[in-house]
């Protein structure tokens, strides 16, 4: 379920450490609620724990991410009919990969790169008055008045790494799947509020990295303090270790994830004028990918191990599954399930489940397969159709039959 009227899907994500919390937190559309739980304890004691001595193993892994994943490729799957559709109509303007980037890059640089190379028209420090907008467009009342005690826009810098990890990421992006959705804006903001309706007022958040929604991508300075962690491998006799990752991996997920929102938001969303257009490219995306990776349907679906044929037999059947097949924020890290999560976030809602497979479709692909294979299945398949709708960057990624194909001109850094 992805409900697309709404201007922001938000990411919660948790630093070690700090911004540790317990209370419900509640997206702005009400799509999903979840409770921090003993799991995030347990993260964050392996962080206290491990730290010093898993930074040595990310080092390793670091490079070990330049080297192309081709040889581990299945073999060609049979491409899936197209029920796309015409794909939406592209900008004239063309674009060109830019360059990886390396060390500090200026925001002059950051603003002209994410302009001529990727099509983002506005990149922006966020005022009060520019989250006042947000939350109006959000609630549905032109008049609303934002007016807190104390605010401060988010500058991260004349000169910042954080801009060639954006910049890397689209990247990475765009090499996978010949482009990046319709980003417009990028708004750096100090902190998230939003607009709940349930209580019909301002919310502030916390804990929140990143959000997309709407061609709007805001950066919040938690993603330059968090830690984004992927599982070292496969879980085989014991849960597999979360490896610390560097800033730039970080910055990677967390910016790859929320481009993932914007493939769900292209397919969903529907072509022509507004709310009132043509039929959305690709209307079923979600709905296949849930049976894919292993959701039950309705409002408040539930994860099983879609490894197992009887959890297949029941997802397809719309039944719901033996309850010892499911999958959650405890153990979702446990080597007794056949389709792996990659991390606990992604069991948290299908509208999460997919931009985390997407991150690690993106910047690691041979640990999606090895967890998920199901989830890596589709997307690669998907690929050849959702990637003729994005914002073209280079040629779209040829058909199934042509892989393997996983280009890797890219350096993660
Ligand atoms: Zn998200």
């Amino acid at each position: 379920m992805y409900h697309q009227k709404q201007p922001l899907i938000q990411d919660i994500r948790r630093s070690p450490g700090q911004n540790w919390f317990s209370q419900n937190l509640t997206d702005p559309g009400g799509i999903f609620k979840f409770t921090a739980d003993a799991a995030d304890k347990q993260l964050i004691n392996f962080y206290r724990n491990e730290s010093i001595q898993m930074m040595t193993h990310v080092a390793v892994e670091d490079t070990l991410q330049m080297t192309p994943d081709i040889q581990k490729l299945p073999a060609p799957l049979t491409p899936e009919p197209s029920s796309a559709g015409s794909p939406q109509a592209q900008p004239t303007q063309t674009f060109t990969m830019p360059d990886v980037q390396t060390g500090s890059v200026s925001r002059t640089t950051f603003d002209r790169i994410m302009l001529q190379h990727f099509g983002v028209s506005r990149v922006f420090n966020g005022t009060r008055s520019d989250q006042e907008s947000y939350l109006r467009s959000a609630s549905g009342n032109p008049g609303l008045s934002f007016n807190p005690t104390s605010w401060t826009d988010w500058n991260p810098g004349s000169d910042s790494e954080i801009y060639a990890h954006i910049i890397n990421a689209f990247r990475s992006f765009a090499v996978t799947f010949g482009g990046i959705p319709p980003v417009n804006e990028i708004g750096f903001f100090n902190e998230k509020y939003s607009y709940s309706h349930s209580s019909s007022g301002v919310v502030r958040e916390r804990g929140t990295a990143a959000a997309f929604g709407g061609g709007k991508l805001l950066i919040y300075p938690l993603m330059t303090m968090s830690a984004k962690t992927l599982p070292s491998g496969r879980s085989e006799n014991s849960p597999a270790h979360l490896t610390l990752p560097l800033r730039s991996q970080t910055v990677t997920r967390i910016i790859t994830h929320e481009l993932g929102h914007g493939l769900v938001e292209i397919g969903l969303t529907p072509t022509g004028t507004t709310s009132s257009g043509g039929a959305a490219p690709v209307p079923q995306l979600m709905n296949d990918y849930r049976r894919t990776a292993g959701w039950t349907t309705g409002s408040n679906p539930q994860l099983y191990d879609i490894g197992v044929s009887a959890v297949q037999t029941a997802i397809a059947a719309g039944r719901v599954p033996d309850a010892r097949y499911q999958i959650n924020q405890t153990n979702w890290n446990q080597p007794n399930w056949i389709e792996q999560p990659v991390t606990e976030y992604m069991t948290t809602h299908p509208s999460e489940d997919f931009p985390e497979a997407i991150m690690t479709y993106v910047t690691q692909p041979s640990l999606l397969q090895s967890r998920s294979p199901g989830r890596f299945r589709f997307i690669r398949q998907r690929a050849h159709q959702l990637g003729p709708l994005l914002r073209q960057i280079v040629p779209a990624p040829p058909a199934p039959g042509d892989y393997p194909v996983i280009t890797r001109d890219y350096a993660i850094v």
